[in-house]
């Protein structure tokens, strides 16, 4: 049975220690994010969140949530499994990389740079967790009749989506038509443009089970060291040895 949530919102208490975070040097702060299984209720708000946060199109999603059918008719019940990039310690994406496009930043966290990225995939292999996805410059309305004028509204849903700039790595990635992000490597980054501008990862706040947690390992008195700590912890495929900087509750 999932425990009772504490009486002050988590959310209130990340913000309030992200904010001491961010006041901190950015090589004294470690990026972690801790997933409790038990309050997942595999609503999908997290990945449409992300999905919309960072203007993905089509087959690039960053936090999927993985479901699966557990026990045996007619006692079964299904178990969602939330699957960012794992941020890795020690990960095998990164020394794949033959044009150093990808890397760990101060914080712990894997970035690419879009820009440097010359789409060889060799990163999407080497990933155990499956994580990153190939932008292919796909677009959700193509081809559909608004294109022709035929639906009301899809042209303007177009436009209001997928013409706006991806705002990953505080830049703003010209929406599809051509160059950057097109043709590279994406994965969740932390919500690095977010961060930077103090606020939570986009999946974090619209987690209506505050299932996702996230904050600085380095501070010994924040809510995710707390989460971090619990006998329920573990890790995914920890027998690869990346070290991921996602954790799970059981
Ligand atoms: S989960 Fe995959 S993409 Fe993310 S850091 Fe680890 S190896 Fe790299
Ligand atoms: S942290 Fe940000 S980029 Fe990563 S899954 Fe959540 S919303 Fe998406």
């Amino acid at each position: 049975m999932s425990p009772s949530l504490p009486s002050e919102d988590p959310l209130v208490r990340m913000h309030r220690e992200l904010a001491r975070a961010l006041a901190k040097a950015p090589d004294k702060v470690k990026w972690v994010m801790v997933i409790d299984l038990a309050r997942c209720i595999g609503c999908h708000a997290c990945a449409v969140a992300c999905v919309s946060e960072n203007k993905l199109p089509p087959g690039v999603v960053y936090r999927p949530v993985m479901e699966e059918e557990i026990g045996v008719y007619p006692n079964v019940r299904r178990r969602f499994l939330p699957r960012p990039c794992m941020q890795c310690e020690n990960p095998p994406c990164v020394t794949v990389c033959p044009v150093t496009a990808t890397w760990k930043n101060k914080q712990g966290v894997t970035v690419i740079d879009y820009d440097r990225c010359i789409g060889c995939r060799y990163c999407l292999t080497a990933c155990p967790y499956g994580v990153r996805c190939s932008d292919f410059g796909g677009f959700y309305t193509k081809p559909t009749a608004e294109l022709d004028g035929l639906i009301l509204g899809r042209k303007a849903a177009a436009k209001g989506y997928e013409d706006a700039a991806a705002p990953e790595y505080g830049k703003a990635w010209p929406p599809r038509g051509h160059g950057s992000p097109i043709g590279n490597a994406r994965k969740c980054h932390f919500c690095q443009h977010r961060l930077a501008v103090g606020q939570l990862p986009s999946c974090v706040t619209s987690c209506i089970g505050r299932a996702t947690v996230f904050g600085d390992a380095n501070d010994l008195t924040s809510y995710v060291r707390e989460c971090m700590g619990s006998p329920r912890v573990f890790r995914l495929k920890e027998d690869q040895g990346t070290h991921p900087n996602v954790y799970y509750l059981a």
